[in-house]
């Protein structure tokens, strides 16, 4: 998209490496008590005070990750903080700080960098959260972005995923699947352009799921809202991978079963009929489609009426014994349905037959 070379555009060679680093951060001021020392020195400095300091880190490689013929590099650089700051959300934890390392080719000019680091700065601003430091070195070919995150939380309240006990209940936050309906409509749209460049893409009326799918948000909200509700959960994820993987996780670490009632998975209508229009079935876009970032976790029966009717949450199953498995309970029949974690290429197998 660069590769024109554009006489307004600014090599980054010639700022050079800490010209670079200087410019893309120097509007980023420390807002957190815990960040002392932030980007300038050989290392940054973060007090935790008595708390514990969570600590998560995400590579994003151009081709594997993302496409920068349909991902606005702001775009990028928001999400990639976020997908860090919503595993901090799964611990129970609150997100402080970032640490940002690019590796980058001369492709991209200096304004690219610029970009990303807008967004980045964007989900700073909005999660309250330090960019502290990084590393920037050039790359043979393309992009490849690695963010860490840290979060400083009291003990008690850090959420592991090996809680869950057998009757415990199964909550999600927000609906799923609409990041990967959001998916299929850019990469639909993609594919059109690259056919003919001069075909104007069609994206009207899917605001909803494109931005779940490029702008997501991280549920730092959730921990507050938790508190208010007196609720502590047992067990916690986040949903990056899909809704089956994640539930297998929970299985997998807490040593129970689970059973998901399909009719309770969270949907918004737009996931649905986008689904419909690919023939896709939108249930298999929520359990193995991934990416919503939303949280997945299991509370004690007895908070049930705590979070009944609360809008943010959907109690979507139960905990039962290892021994009796992980299953979805189809919606009407009641037939048991094993939950596998399928990969990216098996769910494209697995279309809704009409
Ligand atoms: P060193 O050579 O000691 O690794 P650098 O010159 O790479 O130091 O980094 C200087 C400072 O700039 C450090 O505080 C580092 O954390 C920060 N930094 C480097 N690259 C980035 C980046 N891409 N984003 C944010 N901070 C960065
Ligand atoms: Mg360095």
């Amino acid at each position: 998209m660069f590769e024109d070379k554009n006489p307004e555009l600014t090599p980054i060679s010639k700022l050079g490496e800490f010209g670079l680093i200087k410019h893309l951060t120097e509007f980023f001021p420390l807002s957190n008590e815990s960040s002392e020392v932030g980007v300038g020195d050989d290392a940054a400095v973060v007090n935790p005070g008595n708390r514990k300091v969570v600590l998560t880190t995400d590579v994003l490689a151009e081709g594997v990750h993302f496409n920068l013929g349909y991902v606005p590099l702001k775009h990028l650089g928001y999400k990639a903080v976020v997908v860090n700051l919503s595993d901090i959300a799964a611990m129970n934890a609150t997100p402080t700080q970032i640490l940002v390392s690019i590796a980058v080719s001369n492709r991209f000019p200096v304004e690219a960098l610029e970009e990303i680091y807008s967004g980045i700065q964007a989900a700073c601003g909005r999660y309250k959260v330090d960019l502290i430091g990084g590393d920037t070195t050039s790359s043979n070919s393309g992009l490849v972005m690695s963010i860490t995150a840290v979060g400083i939380e009291k003990e008690e309240n850090i959420v592991r995923r090996n809680g869950a006990k057998p009757n415990d209940l199964l909550v999600v936050t927000g609906d799923l699947g609409g990041a990967y309906m959001g998916l299929q409509i850019l990469e639909r749209e993609h594919t059109v352009f690259l056919a003919n460049p001069n075909m104007q893409p069609e994206m009207e009326g899917f605001d909803y799921i494109l931005e779940r799918q490029l702008k997501p948000e991280a549920r730092t909200d959730v921990k507050g809202i938790l508190e208010q509700l007196d609720i502590k959960p047992t067990s916690m994820i986040d949903i990056s991978d899909g809704l089956a993987s994640e539930i297998l996780h929970l299985s997998d670490q807490s040593n129970v079963g689970f059973r998901l009632y399909e009719e309770k998975i969270p949907m918004d209508n737009l996931t649905i009929t986008t689904a419909d229009d690919f023939n896709l079935n939108p249930v298999m876009a929520a359990l193995s489609g991934g990416e919503d970032y939303e949280l997945l976790f299991t509370i004690s029966s007895n908070d049930f009426d705590k979070i009944k009717n609360h809008p943010d949450f959907t109690i979507i199953g139960h905990a039962v014994e290892k021994e009796d498995g992980n299953f979805m309970v189809a919606r009407g029949s009641n037939q048991l349905v094993a939950l596998t974690a399928q990969g990216w290429d098996a769910f494209l197998g697995n279309q809704k037959e009409d």
